[in-house]
């Protein structure tokens, strides 16, 4: 389904959220006030225009509750980014996700109404320390405070066994839900699948659980 978006604001973080909707074929209106930034986004929005965000009128003119997403990506003035995210909500913008540059920001955000709170700095942070912690950890999810999906990499403890021997619920009561080779997907593993060197282990647990299972067992 085609989305109406509205970007506000065309940093580096806007800018390629405003591409990528392009990219995927949503029609984007791309706004800043700063006319260098909107006509780099010329070619890679529907509509790119100058305006001030914060000025109600000038949204409204450039009929902005015809959307219905807004995505404000202006991090470092905090007055800016929360009088647009409040006037987005209040013209009647279903969704409307933020930029925020801490925890303060994202707490005054949540309150003026915005429905997601984005902390890119913050979030790239947390995924490449985990990554650089654990040499098999591929992706994860966190779902919960407590519960995860990871995708492990395969390494010699588990090759050449089936799910049966490494017996993972049993022993840590977490589920693989999936075993990924190459290109295929193996989404039922049968207990008598046999896991192979190099092979990506999907699993569901507790954060704790799947840690156990990663240093011990996989
Ligand atoms: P980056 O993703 O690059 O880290 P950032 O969130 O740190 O971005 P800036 O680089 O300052 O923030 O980019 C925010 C953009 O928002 C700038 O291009 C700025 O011109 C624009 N902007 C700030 N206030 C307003 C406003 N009131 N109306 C329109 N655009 C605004
Ligand atoms: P952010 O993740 O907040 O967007 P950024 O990449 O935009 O960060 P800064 O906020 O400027 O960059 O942070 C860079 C940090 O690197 C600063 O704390 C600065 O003091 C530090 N820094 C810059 N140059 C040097 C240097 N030559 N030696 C040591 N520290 C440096
Ligand atoms: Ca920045």
């Amino acid at each position: 389904m085609k989305k109406q978006v509205v970007v506000i604001g065309l940093g580096r973080f806007g800018t390629s959220v405003c591409k990528e909707l392009h990219k995927l074929g949503h029609e984007v209106l791309a706004i800043d006030r700063n006319v260098e930034r909107v006509n780099g986004l010329l070619d890679f929005s529907a509509h790119a225009v100058v305006a001030d965000a914060t000025d109600e009128k000038s949204l409204k003119s450039l009929g902005v509750r015809n959307f219905d997403h807004g995505i404000v990506a202006i991090g470092d003035n905090l007055q800016s980014s929360v009088l647009c995210t409040l006037m987005l909500k209040e013209i009647g913008l279903k969704k409307v996700w933020v930029k925020a540059r801490d925890l303060q920001h994202q707490t005054i955000l949540e309150r003026v109404g915005a429905d997601r709170v984005i902390q890119p700095e913050n979030e790239m942070g947390i995924r490449v320390a985990h990554h650089m912690d654990s040499e098999k950890l591929i992706d994860y999810i966190d779902l919960s405070k407590d519960y995860s999906i990871v995708e492990l990499v395969a390494t010699e403890k588990t090759a050449n066994k089936s799910l049966n021997q490494v017996n993972i619920n049993a022993k840590y009561g977490c589920t693989i839900l999936a075993i990924k080779r190459g290109e295929e997907v193996n989404i039922v593993p049968l207990p008598s699948d046999v896991i192979r060197l190099g092979d990506i282990l999907i699993i569901i647990g507790h954060r704790e659980d799947l840690k156990r299972f990663e240093d011990r067992s996989v």
